[in-house]
C-alpha cells in the first residue's frame, strides 16, 4: 500500500530565520520505503515526458534528481554554488526566499534539443528553478518538466515559472 508522504516531512519554525516555516524532507530520507516510493512517482513522470537529462541544483536538487536518474539509466548534471564547478560555466543569478544567490552549469553539460527534468526538494518562491531553467535553456536543452517533493504554495513559485509542467507529490 503507498504511505502517506506528508508523514515523512518535518515542520520547524523560525528556521533559518524568524518567521519561516521550514519543512524538513530528512524524515522521507531516512525512510527507504518513503524515499523509494517519492522517487519511482518522479521516475513515472519523467520517463512520460521522454527525458534524456536530469539537472538539480545544489544541493537537495541532487538528492531528489540522482536516484531518478540513475533509475532510468540518464545522465545528471549539478547546478552548483559559485566556485564549485572547474570547467568554462554558464551563470543565472535569482532571490531566494532568503538571501540572493548564483547558480552555474558546465558549458557542456547539455546537449541542444535534449529533453531535460529540472528537479529539487521543495517549490518556494521559484528563485531557484527559475535560475536552474535559464541554465538549462542557455546551453538549448529544453525544460520538459519540473519535479519537487514538496510545493509551498502560498508563496506561488509556479508564477515564475509559467508555461512549464510541474509536479509537486505534496502541496503546503
Ligand atoms: P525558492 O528559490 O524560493 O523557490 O526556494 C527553493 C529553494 O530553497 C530550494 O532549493 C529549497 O531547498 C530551499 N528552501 C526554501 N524553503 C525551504 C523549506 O521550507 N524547506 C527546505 N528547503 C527550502
Amino acid at each position: 500500500m503507498a504511505l502517506d508522504l506528508n508523514d515523512y516531512i518535518a515542520t520547524y519554525n523560525d528556521f533559518p530565520e524568524k518567521g519561516i516555516v521550514f519543512r524538513d524532507i530528512s524524515p522521507l530520507l531516512e525512510d527507504g520505503d518513503a524515499y523509494k516510493q517519492a522517487t519511482d512517482e518522479i521516475v513515472q513522470y519523467a520517463r512520460d515526458k521522454k527525458v534524456d537529462m536530469i539537472v538539480g541544483p545544489e544541493a537537495r536538487g541532487f538528492i531528489v534528481g540522482c536516484p531518478v536518474a540513475y533509475d532510468l539509466g540518464i545522465g545528471f548534471a549539478p547546478a552548483r554554488k559559485k566556485g564549485k564547478l572547474p570547467g568554462k560555466t554558464v551563470k543565472a543569478s535569482y532571490g531566494l526566499e532568503y538571501g540572493k544567490s548564483s547558480l552555474y552549469l558546465h558549458e557542456g553539460a547539455i546537449k541542444p534539443g535534449q529533453r531535460v527534468l529540472v528537479t529539487d526538494d521543495l517549490l518556494a518562491t521559484g528563485g531557484t528553478i527559475g535560475a536552474t531553467i535559464e541554465l538549462v535553456e542557455d546551453l538549448g536543452g529544453i525544460v520538459v518538466g519540473t519535479a519537487f517533493l514538496i510545493e509551498l504554495e502560498e508563496l506561488h513559485g509556479r508564477d515564475n515559472i509559467k508555461g512549464y509542467d510541474i509536479l509537486s507529490l505534496l502541496k503546503y
